[in-house]
């Protein structure tokens, strides 16, 4: 992991500056795409750095390297949101309703119903976006679009959870134009639940190498990793 502390803030700066930028391009508000820092693989100590930098959200993909984070992290827990953005197995369910804010990566009922009667009661409901295979055959993670409204109205109706939004990992494409295609179905697929009524508010799309496509096409919230810590080992 090449994590220079010393270049974090610096980093987020610049991520925020291509955030406004993209916002300005497509005359949305900066206010409304928040950036999620995504420290995987990163020490304790780099998203501490992060977070006296102002930043706020932090998404991770492993569940026992995050618990180690959040547990290493405890002193700032009332200020700070944990986000989990990797695959989850029904065996870790308990340990991420109990120690998570945010959950953006479900994509069957079963893990989503797990979460819900493990959420501890005197905590908020966990917030969750469905993760979409947004690339058909090629990827294997994600409910298909077919799937996904009656996928959405059972987990929207899970007393333990409050279903936000969507999620989507595309592919890598080779030119802006093709980056925002993935971006555009699932901003269509997100206004099409809303319309039948879901209440949703957000959208997970874009990393450091698209976060601009996505916002330009509504991205309410960009994932970014090695833009703010560096390149990962
Ligand atoms: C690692 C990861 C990111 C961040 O990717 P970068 O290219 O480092 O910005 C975003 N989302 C998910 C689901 C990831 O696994």
């Amino acid at each position: 992991m090449g994590t220079n502390l010393g270049s974090i803030a610096e980093n987020l700066r610049q991520v925020r500056q291509r955030i406004d930028r993209a916002c300005t391009e497509c005359h949305r508000l900066p206010s409304h795409v928040t950036l999620l820092a995504v420290s995987k693989t990163c020490p304790a100590e780099a998203v501490r750095v992060a977070w006296e930098a102002g930043q706020r959200a932090f998404g991770e993909n492993y569940v026992q390297e995050a618990l180690q984070k959040i547990g290493a992290l405890a002193d700032l827990r009332a200020q700070i949101e944990w986000h989990l953005i990797g695959p989850l197995q029904s065996n870790k369910t308990r340990v991420v309703a109990e120690a998570f804010d945010w959950v953006h990566s479900v994509d069957r009922l079963k893990i989503a119903e797990r979460l819900s009667d493990q959420r501890p009661t005197h905590l908020p409901p966990l917030n969750i976006c469905l993760q979409v295979n947004v690339d058909g055959e090629a990827s294997k993670s994600g409910v298909d679009f077919e799937a996904l409204p009656a996928l959405a109205r059972s987990v929207a109706a899970l007393p333990g959870l409050r279903l936000r939004g969507l999620m989507s990992i595309p592919q890598p494409a080779p030119s802006p134009e093709a980056q925002r295609e993935p971006h555009r179905r699932l901003h269509e697929a997100y206004e099409q639940l809303r319309q039948q009524g879901l209440a949703l508010d957000t959208l997970s799309m874009g990393m450091s190498a698209d976060l601009e496509p996505a916002v330009v096409e509504g991205a309410t919230m960009v994932r970014v990793g090695s833009a703010i810590f560096g390149a990962r080992g």
